[in-house]
């Protein structure tokens, strides 16, 4: 028997915690090593907790390329299939390989400061926000084609698979998780004659290069939040967003869930 090795990411709360000795005693038997630290010659990145919990665990391994499989013991589980009621079942599918793989495409953001250009990539989105409360002015282009000035709380750019989060509360679409492109969404536009506004979110291809950039007396205000994580970036010029083709693996045990996922947990 081949032994398997599954790196364990597991949010401390008592649920977690539960269901984790049952998962162990299960996989243990059946030639699976479990390992608390991150390997990178593992074979899974089992994750244990909600949606948070897997956004913490995709950037704590820096994207690893291990498939990821979820178990949600959260509140959504926009990202964890299995719950209590599918668990035994879909730990016998992991045993037997009978699972099919999908592929979430993350989004970059390089960032210009006066000093130095940064790069991040996230999961569900980045949003690009004042931080003291007052309004936030920028420029947006697409594909150097400068589109509109715009002045509100910010702009969110989200992945497909984060559409569901963040971006769905900033009245953005649900896009199907494994889809190529991006999506940017307004953060409450000022809609006075005064400025400029997007009429809704824009869907763009993967290929799309969008680009935020500040005016001269707002380089020191705007906030960039990857994934929920603020940073503030000082002499900050411009954030160009695209997709490189960076992604993570799924597993998936079910190839309808996604349906039956919305169908439960939104509408
Ligand atoms: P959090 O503030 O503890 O949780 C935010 C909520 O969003 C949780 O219920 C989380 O589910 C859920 N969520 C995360 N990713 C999702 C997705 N792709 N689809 C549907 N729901 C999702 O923060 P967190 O747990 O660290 O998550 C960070 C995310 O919070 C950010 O990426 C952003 O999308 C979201 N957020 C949303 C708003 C808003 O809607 N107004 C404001 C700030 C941040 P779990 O309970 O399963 O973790
Ligand atoms: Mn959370």
């Amino acid at each position: 028997m081949m032994t398997k090795i599954i790196n364990l990411f597991i949010k401390p709360s008592p649920p977690a915690l539960a269901i984790r000795d049952h998962i162990v005693n299960y996989l243990v038997p059946q030639g699976f090593r479990i390992s608390p630290v991150y390997l990178d010659h593992a074979d899974y990145n089992l994750v244990i907790g909600g949606d948070g919990t897997f956004l913490h665990a995709v950037h704590k391994s820096q994207f690893s390329t291990i498939p990821f499989c979820g178990i949600n013991t959260g509140t959504l589980g926009f990202f964890q299939e299995s719950d209590l009621d599918s668990l035994d079942k879909n730990l016998k599918k992991l045993v037997e390989g009978d699972y099919h793989m999908d592929e979430l495409l993350l989004v970059e953001a390089e960032v210009e400061t006066s000093s130095w250009t940064y790069r991040r990539w996230c999961v569900n989105e980045f949003s690009v926000q004042s931080p003291k409360r007052k309004t936030v002015h920028f420029s947006l282009s697409v594909d150097q084609v400068p589109l509109l000035h715009l002045a509100g709380d910010g702009l969110i750019v989200s992945t497909p698979s984060g559409s569901t989060a963040y971006n769905l509360s900033a009245g953005g679409a649900i896009l199907y998780q494994t889809l190529k492109g991006y999506q940017i969404t307004p953060l409450n536009q000022l809609r006075s004659k005064t400025y400029e506004a997007l009429p809704s979110s824009i869907v763009l291809p993967s290929s799309a290069e969008t680009e935020v950039s500040f005016p001269p007396d707002e380089k020191d205000k705007a906030l960039l939040v990857t994934d929920g994580v603020e940073e503030h970036f000082l002499g900050l010029k411009k954030i160009t967003f695209r997709q490189t083709g960076k992604k993570i693996h799924r597993i998936l045990f079910n190839s309808n869930w996604y349906w039956y996922n919305l169908k439960d947990k939104l509408i």
